[in-house]
């Protein structure tokens, strides 16, 4: 999940054809933006924080996607300032989302386990069909293990979020939503702060 799994996916990953994989960069920035609103959105309605936590690697993803298209090409302390800036942004909404599993631990939260299964197995669909697609038109096999473990790991989340709507579901209390909320989220939070070490070792070397 989060920053640590997935990189910045080479710009010119389709090399022999780059108008097309930037295509693809593309419809994996959509995608991702739109599932990180969906997963927001749907998490605050159906108060799981579960869902939350889950949004902030599509956050993640999503600002790779966009530093890839429009920074890759500048200098490397460039790309260092918008990894800086991605990564400030995912510490700040992963402490928003352990501060608000805290609150909902204080004055109860009811989540609806209905609502995380639908949109969980839509988080599952869209990531898996990114990974086909990127797994389908990039060049070369540098990028394949990156892309494969950043999959792997973005549906480990996403069946996390299944795990807790059935958790929730079946003891009909709330602790698996806040649970699987705590632990992704402190993933999130450790993964942007090694892109910080990262970029900050770029920029001093830039
Ligand atoms: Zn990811």
């Amino acid at each position: 999940m989060s920053s640590s799994c997935c990189g910045t996916p080479d710009p010119n990953g389709g090399a022999h054809n780059n108008t097309r994989w930037r295509l693809i960069l593309w419809v994996a920035l959509i995608a991702n933006a739109a599932m990180f609103l969906v997963e927001i959105i749907a998490g605050l309605a159906a108060d799981s924080r579960a869902l939350q936590a889950d949004a902030l690697d599509f956050f993640g993803d999503a600002a790779n996607y966009a530093i890839s298209l429009g920074v890759a090409g500048l200098a490397l302390s460039w790309r260092a300032k918008a990894a800086m800036l991605k990564a400030a942004t995912m510490l700040a909404f992963g402490l928003w989302v352990i501060g608000y599993a805290v609150y909902g631990i204080a004055v109860g939260s009811s989540p609806e386990p209905a609502t995380m299964g639908v949109i969980g197995v839509m988080a599952l669909a869209v990531n898996v069909s990114v990974a086909l697609m990127l797994f389908r038109y990039r060049e070369g096999d540098a990028n394949m293990r990156s892309v494969w473990i950043c999959s792997r790991n973005d549906a480990i989340g996403n069946v996390a979020v299944l795990a807790a709507a059935l958790g929730v579901l079946g003891t009909g209390q709330a602790w698996p939503d806040l649970l699987v909320a705590g632990i992704m989220a402190g993933l999130a939070i450790w993964g942007s702060l090694e892109v910080f070490k990262q970029a900050r070792i770029e920029l001093a070397h830039g």
